[in-house]
């Protein structure tokens, strides 16, 4: 999960990682009110998961609490590359004399964290990194043995940073490694971190993404998700207990278990390409598919607009495939008259001949039975395309 920069302001704070004060605001009143309370110059910013807000015009300095209404009016509701912006952050605006960078993140490709430092921080750091990476510097850091101060001077100073501030920024550093481990982060970064004209170091802008896996470890971690960005049926399937994802195509898929979900989607997308259609979404419904996950899958899947067709994938294994053939049946009874389209059901596995043997017997006009998992992704492409 990506936090909005103001739940990361406020992580940092509360792990001590040097930030301004800062409160968030979804109106023009509300950001004036908040400008009063911080007092002086604040800084308004658009609060979207995205970079490059300060290019896009979503970062504006105001004078005062009124200046501060005109900005938020300005910036909320505003697009900044697809995202809309709903909520601004009101901060405490910094002198600033240096822009720098700091970022830990998982390296997957490496199996190891990655820390990268950089005295050229600021709103071109991609530039840097990419024109000139040696300015940008690049370390691992090995879990079992973490990043201490001495190893934090390093990499500092392999950065280039000015002299004066390796301490304080290596200061910070140990602290954003306390906060990625601590908070089970895959991305902790500051940019720009600077150096104020009166000589503080502080994280103006901080992103941070959390680890769902480790979600069960921090309950508080519940309160950051944005509940306003996930799509209502994704809501729902997770409520159900089912591994939902909306895809932008027009076949609906289910299947039990990810690889097969996952290479289903594979075969309809090569399938479609004959009419131009893809999958609309992906179900896993897990092992033990009873008639109630089937029902609460398959209005899962109805419920999209986009989906016009549904391919049914089942590998019967512990749930053999008359148990599935039956939750099919039985989800149809249940969903009654808001089943209303064409369901591609191929199933093979464990007791494959009982469970075809119940669809055909239910004979139930909106399914169609294949033998294969490309003749039925086919026909559920051919059946999209032709509503
Ligand atoms: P981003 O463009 O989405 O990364 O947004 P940032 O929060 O990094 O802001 C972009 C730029 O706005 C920064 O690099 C700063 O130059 C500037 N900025 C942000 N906050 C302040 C502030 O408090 N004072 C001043 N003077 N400039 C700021
Ligand atoms: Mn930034």
């Amino acid at each position: 999960m990506d936090l909005f920069e103001y739940q990361a302001r406020d992580v940092f704070e509360a792990k001590g990682v040097p930030v301004l004060g800062g409160a968030v605001a979804t109106t023009p009143e509300e950001a004036r009110t908040a400008a009063e309370k911080l007092g002086g110059k604040v800084v308004v910013k658009a609060q979207v998961k995205i970079g490059g807000r300060g290019k896009a015009g979503g970062v504006k300095l105001a004078e005062n609490p009124d200046d501060a209404f005109e900005k938020a009016k300005a910036i909320l509701g505003m697009d900044i590359k697809g995202h809309l912006v709903r909520k601004v952050m009101i901060a405490q605006a910094a002198p600033i004399e240096s822009e720098y960078y700091l970022a830990i993140l998982l390296d997957r490709a490496a199996r190891s964290f990655l820390v990268m430092a950089s005295e050229a921080g600021g709103m071109d750091i991609e530039e840097v990194a990419h024109k000139t990476p040696e300015k940008l510097a690049r370390v691992h850091v090995n879990a079992n043995q973490g990043l201490d101060k001495s190893k934090a001077i390093e990499i500092v100073k392999k950065g280039a940073f000015p002299e004066d501030v390796v301490n304080d920024v290596a200061d910070v550093l140990v602290t954003l490694w306390k906060t990625f481990q601590e908070s089970d982060a895959t991305l902790v970064e500051v940019n720009p971190l600077v150096k104020t004209k009166d000589g503080r170091i502080i994280a103006l802008d901080g992103k941070v993404t959390l680890d769902d896996n480790a979600a069960f470890r921090h309950p508080d971690h519940e309160s950051l998700i944005d509940h306003a960005a996930t799509n209502p049926l994704e809501a729902l399937a997770k409520e159900k207990d089912l591994n939902y994802v909306k895809l932008e195509g027009e076949v609906g898929v289910i299947g039990n278990g990810a690889g097969l979900v996952m290479s289903t989607l594979d075969v309809v997308a090569y399938a479609g390409e004959k009419y131009g259609v893809k999958p609309a979404n992906f179900l896993d419904i897990g092992g033990g598919a009873s008639a109630q996950v089937m029902a609460d899958g398959l209005s899962i899947i109805l419920g999209d607009p986009a989906v016009r067709s549904v391919f049914v994938n089942v590998f019967g294994g512990i749930t053999a495939c008359d148990a599935v053939a039956n939750g099919i049946v039985q989800a149809l009874e249940m969903l009654g008259d808001k089943a209303t389209k064409p369901l591609v059901v191929r199933l093979d596995g464990n007791n494959v001949l009982e469970g075809r043997r119940i669809l055909n017997e239910a004979n139930h006009p909106l399914v169609t039975q294949l033998d294969t998992m490309d003749g039925a992704a086919a026909r559920a492409a051919e059946l999209a395309a032709n509503r």
